[in-house]
């Protein structure tokens, strides 16, 4: 043990840094995804730890489903606490710099279906100034984004613990009681009568030992992660009226025949851009395939492999690209965007059929509007599987997604709910995110009102309160 040599554990993440995506066999990604061992305390192992003062709502995770859950709560006056690795509210949003949210309406609409929190988020950075926001959509700039959230927490009065992991689950008598956080501190056991797991990946249901499953049903794979970046120094304009489409699949393609690119994307996924600072582009353009959100080893290894995609893509862009020849890249992002982690096994599971069929449910909280947006899992561009709907589509989301099959005193939030691979294409959409932790939040507090576990949340009351808090919840209220 110890001594002065790598131990063998560690030789494949290292030899990992250099190695170009996609090289894990299908086999053993298949294997590690599902292999997963909870790491529950007990309730009296937990108080061996330093023990800070209980809330009654802790919400793991700061994402777009995380503030939502928070704020809600701590709006019907329930003490709440989101607790954040990074140093910003946001998630994917901000820390993961993807600064476009979209679908707030019916798809190819102007009819608004999604409100709460995540509509009104947007709305603050653009009345600061920040960015803009329609009924379909918000760009902006991710500093005025993290300032929004900053200002909005202290205002609904929830907590704010930033820097701080939650790395276990303690469970007593099949019930979440609270959690334990690693930080600076060290770990500490933070006592909380309801959980929102919001992390995106499941981590706190999956340490309580809730049932889940992982990528496509088929393979096993999860839809790539892409490491966001920035680039300044862009004519925007130029660009616009240059390109023949939007996903400039010839630039690439003849960068790719000149030697001057590896054949990671053949098409852009998204330039952001915001009239607010014109000269820079938000650029979702890397591509990792094969990579496991909850292991570091794939994490630093997508990282290290999205940070050598963003810096080849400048001189690209600069060569091949009207309006970016003096482009310069500002930076990559913080936290890699992960599309797809563990999927909880909930009281409903939401199914293509249900997204496809457009689906009302009778415990809805609010609407889904996006497209099924599949990307390729081994190798560039979209997944057959990707399905694209009329104008109009809209379906509803139930409830039951966010409330595990055994385990009580949690819910989930956000990408990790209860879904199959192929609905989770359309609902990991950061307003749909928002909905569910909207939801999420004001059932746990309904929960503890009426002392019911969140299975037997009351839901007309749940609706009445997500109208209440500027929530779309069935077609009637859908107005604009
Ligand atoms: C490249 C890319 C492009 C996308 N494009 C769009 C788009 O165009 N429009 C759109 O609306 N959506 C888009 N999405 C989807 C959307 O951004 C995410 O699915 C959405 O942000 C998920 O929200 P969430 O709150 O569930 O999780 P996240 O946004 O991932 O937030 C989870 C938060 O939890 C924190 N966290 C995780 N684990 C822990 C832990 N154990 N302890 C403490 N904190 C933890 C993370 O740091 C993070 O802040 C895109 C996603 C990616 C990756």
């Amino acid at each position: 043990m110890g001594g002065d040599r790598l131990s063998r554990e560690y030789i494949p993440a290292a030899l990992a840094f250099s190695r170009p995506s996609g090289e894990l066999s299908l086999r053993r990604q298949r294997l590690r995804l599902h292999k997963e061992i909870p790491l529950m305390l007990t309730l009296r192992q937990a108080r061996r730890l330093e023990t800070v003062p209980a809330v009654d709502v802790l919400v793991a995770g700061g994402g777009p489903a995380g503030f939502s859950a928070g704020f809600a709560a701590a709006r019907l006056g329930a003490k709440t606490l989101i607790v954040e690795q990074c140093n910003c509210l946001g998630g994917i949003a901000t820390a993961g710099e993807h600064a476009h949210i979209c679908l707030y309406s019916a798809w190819a609409s102007a009819r608004r279906v999604v409100g709460g929190p995540i509509w009104e988020a947007a709305g603050r950075v653009a009345e600061t100034g920040y960015g803009v926001r329609t009924n379909g959509d918000a760009d902006f700039e991710i500093e005025g984004l993290k300032l929004a959230l900053d200002r909005l927490a202290e205002e609904c009065g929830v907590g704010v613990l930033y820097y701080s992991f939650v790395a276990d689950t303690v469970v007593e008598d099949g019930r979440v009681v609270g959690v334990v956080v690693q930080s600076k501190d060290g770990r500490r056991f933070f006592p909380a009568a309801r959980v929102v797991d919001a992390t995106g990946d499941g981590d706190v249901y999956a340490r309580g030992g809730a049932p889940f499953d992982v990528g496509d049903e088929e393979t096993g794979l999860c839809q790539p992660m892409t490491l966001m970046f920035t680039v300044g120094g862009v004519n925007y304009a130029a660009l616009k009226a240059w390109r023949t489409s939007y996903q400039m699949r010839e630039v690439w393609a003849e960068a790719q025949r000149n030697g001057d690119m590896r054949p990671f994307q053949d098409q852009v996924m998204g330039f952001w851009w915001t009239p607010t600072r014109p000269d820079h582009l938000g650029i979702n353009f890397t591509h990792i395939t094969r990579a496991d959100a909850t292991r570091a080893e794939d994490l630093t290894r997508a990282t290290i492999e999205g940070r050598r995609q963003a810096q080849e893509c400048i001189p690209v862009f600069r060569k091949y690209v009207r309006g970016m020849e003096k482009c310069f890249l500002i930076h990559t992002a913080p936290l890699i965007g992960t599309r797809e982690g563990r999927r909880l096994r909930g009281v409903c599971r939401l199914s293509r059929a249900d997204v496809v069929g457009q689906r009302r449910f009778a415990d809805a909280i609010g609407f889904g509007s996006f497209f099924i947006d599949i990307h390729a899992t081994q190798g560039p561009g979209m997944e057959d599987k990707t399905w694209r709907p009329e104008a109009g589509f809209c379906y509803q989301i139930p409830y039951g997604v966010t409330v595990p099959e055994s385990l009580d005193g949690l819910l989930a939030a956000g990408r990790c709910v209860s879904c199959d691979h192929e609905a989770l294409g359309s609902l990991r959409v950061m307003p749909q995110c928002g909905v569910l932790g909207h939801a999420a939040g004001v059932a746990a507090v309904l929960s503890l009102r009426d002392g019911v576990q969140p299975r037997a949340v009351d839901i007309a009351a749940l609706q009445a309160e997500l109208r209440r808090q500027g929530g779309i919840v069935s077609d009637t209220d859908v107005t604009a």
